[in-house]
C-alpha cells in the first residue's frame, strides 16, 4: 500500500505518462510479459490468497483467475501491433490529394476499481487492456477480497514498472478520496448502486467510464432441449464461485411442461459435481462474508426446497440449492441472487418467458437451452442483454475475442481482447493533405 496521498499517486502517474515511456509497443509488451510472470512466479501466493478469501479451490482459482488472465494477457500479445495499426480511411473525392487514417491513442492515467467476487481477475484483466493501450494505470482492489488486495499490492511494484502501475488498497473513503481526482478513464466492475456514484464522480471530471455491472441473468430451458445435458451446465455455471459470479445464471424459465423433469436433473447434477456434501469437496467455495451469508440465507423460504438448502455460519458454507414453484413476487426473485440458490420458474411458452425476461432490467447475460433455432432466432430479435448464450452459460468471457459488457443496468461499455484496447483508447482521425 503506498502512503502517499491520492492526488500524489495520480500527479506520478500523469507526469510518468507525459514522459511518453508508456507509448511505444516495447514498453507495453515488456509490461504484460512482466505480469505474465508475475502470474506465473506468484501463481501458489496467490492461490492461497484466493483460498483464503473466498475458499476457492486450487483448480477453480487457477482456471477462472489466474489461467483466465494468462489467456487474456496471451491473445492481447499476440494482437497489439495489428491492433494498433492506424487504419486508413477513404477521402472523398473533393479533398483529394490527400490520406485519412483513425490512430489509437493511450488517453492517459486509468482508474480500475475491482471487485471481491473474482478479486484478481477483475483486476488484472482490465489492467491488461490499459497497459495495452498505453496507459498509466491505478489499480483499487475489492476491501472485501484483503488477502488478494494484499497481494495486488505487494506484487504490482514489484515486477512491473511502478512509476506506471499504482496500487491504493482500501474502501469507502480511500475510494472516495480517489475519485475526486482527475483520471481519464474510470474503469468501475462491482453493483449498480456504487456504479452512479462512479459515473456521479467522473461527471465532475468529464472522465470516461465503464460500469461493469450485475443483475440477475436468466436461463430459458425450451421444451424438446436435453434436460440431463441441460441441468449439468447450469449446475456448472450456476454453482461455480459459490454462485458468486457477475454472469452466474439468476433463474430458471422453464417453458411449458419441462419444470418437474428438469428440477429432478437439477438435482442429480449438483449430486454429480459436488457429491453427497458440498461442504467436503474442496472445490467448492464459501460466501465472502457474513452479511451476504444471511442476506441468501434468508431467500432460502422462498419456494419448495428441490436440492440443497443447508447451511452453517461459522463456515460460511451454503449448499448448492435449487428452489422450485417460486412466486414471480418472491424476494428471491427481486434482487440479484449473487450465491447457490437457484429459483426454477415455470412459464406456459416462450411468449411468456420473453415477456418476463423484457419486463425487467436488461441482463448482463441471456442463457437459452434449445434445440430450436426459431426460438434462437426469437430470443435474439425480441430481448436485449449483455450477451446471449444459448447452451453453455458463463462460458462467453472465456471467448477473447467477443466483447464483454452490460447494457442498461448492466453496464455500459465492453472490455476483454481488441475490445479492451478501443476502450482505455481514444481514436483519433487523422487527415493529411498535402500543401502542394
Ligand atoms: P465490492 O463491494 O467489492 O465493490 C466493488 C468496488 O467498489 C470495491 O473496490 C469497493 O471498494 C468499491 N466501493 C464500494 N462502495 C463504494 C462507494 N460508496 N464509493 C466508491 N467505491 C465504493 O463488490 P460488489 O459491488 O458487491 O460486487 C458485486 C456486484 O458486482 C454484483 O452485482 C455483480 O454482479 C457485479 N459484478 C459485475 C461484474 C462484471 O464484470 N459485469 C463482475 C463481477 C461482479
Amino acid at each position: 500500500m503506498t502512503t502517499n496521498s491520492p492526488a500524489d499517486v495520480v500527479a506520478g502517474l500523469r507526469a510518468t505518462f507525459a514522459t511518453g515511456r508508456t507509448r511505444p509497443l516495447d514498453w507495453r509488451l515488456g509490461q504484460l510479459e512482466a505480469l505474465r510472470t508475475l502470474l506465473t512466479e506468484q501463481r501458489e501466493a496467490l492461490q492461497q490468497a484466493l483460498h483464503e478469501d473466498l475458499g476457492k479451490g486450487p483448480a477453480e482459482a487457477y482456471r477462472t483467475e489466474i489461467g483466465f488472465t494468462l489467456n487474456e494477457l496471451d491473445h492481447t500479445v499476440r494482437h497489439l501491433a495489428e491492433w494498433l495499426r492506424p487504419r486508413p480511411a477513404a477521402v472523398p473525392e473533393a479533398f483529394l490529394p490527400a490520406e485519412a487514417r483513425a490512430v489509437r491513442e493511450p488517453l492517459g492515467v486509468v482508474l480500475v476499481i475491482a471487485p471481491w467476487n473474482y478479486p484478481l481477475q477483475l483486476a488484472l484483466a482490465p489492467l491488461v487492456g490499459a497497459l495495452a493501450a498505453g496507459n498509466t494505470v491505478l489499480v483499487k482492489p475489492s476491501e472485501l477480497a484483503p488477502a488478494t488486495s494484499a497481494a495486488i499490492a505487494r506484487l504490482l511494484p514489484r515486477y512491473l514498472d511502478p512509476q506506471a502501475v499504482a496500487v491504493v488498497e482500501g474502501a469507502v473513503p480511500e475510494t472516495t478520496a480517489l475519485l475526486e481526482q482527475r483520471f481519464d478513464h474510470i474503469f468501475y466492475t462491482g453493483n449498480g448502486a456504487v456504479g452512479r456514484i462512479v459515473m456521479a464522480a467522473a461527471a465532475r471530471h468529464l472522465t470516461p467510464v465503464t460500469l461493469e455491472l450485475g443483475g440477475k441473468s436468466p436461463v430459458v430451458v425450451d421444451s424438446g432441449a436435453d434436460l440431463a445435458v441441460t441441468a449439468r451446465r447450469i449446475v456448472r455455471g450456476k454453482f461455480l464461485n459459490a454462485g458468486q459470479t457477475c454472469v452466474a445464471p439468476d433463474y430458471v424459465l422453464a417453458v411449458g411442461d419441462t419444470a418437474p423433469a428438469l428440477e429432478a436433473e437439477l438435482a442429480e447434477a449438483v449430486r454429480e459435481a459436488y457429491g453427497e456434501d458440498p461442504a467436503a469437496d474442496p472445490e467448492y467455495g464459501r460466501i465472502v462474508n457474513t452479511r451476504h451469508f444471511d442476506r441468501l440465507t434468508a431467500l432460502l423460504g422462498d419456494g419448495r426446497t428441490v436440492t440443497g438448502g443447508g447451511f452453517d455460519r461459522e463456515s460460511r458454507y451454503l449448499a448448492p440449492t435449487v428452489l422450485a414453484d417460486v412466486p414471480p413476487q418472491a424476494p428471491v426473485m427481486r434482487a440479484e441472487i449473487f450465491g447457490p440458490v437457484l429459483p426454477v420458474l415455470a412459464v406456459p411458452d416462450l411468449d411468456a418467458a420473453i415477456a418476463f425476461i423484457n419486463e425487467r432490467d436488461k441482463p448482463l447475460a441471456l442463457y437459452a437451452f434449445t434445440e430450436s433455432d426459431a426460438t434462437k432466432e426469437r430470443l435474439a430479435a425480441e430481448t436485449s442483454s449483455g450477451a446471449l448464450v444459448f447452451g453453455l452459460p458463463v462460458s462467453h468471457l472465456a471467448v477473447p475475442e467477443l466483447p464483454f459488457g452490460g447494457v442498461g443496468e448492466s453496464g455500459m461499455g465492453r472490455y476483454h481482447g481488441e475490445y479492451s484496447v478501443d476502450t482505455f483508447s481514444h481514436t483519433k482521425a487523422v487527415l493529411d493533405k498535402p500543401l502542394h
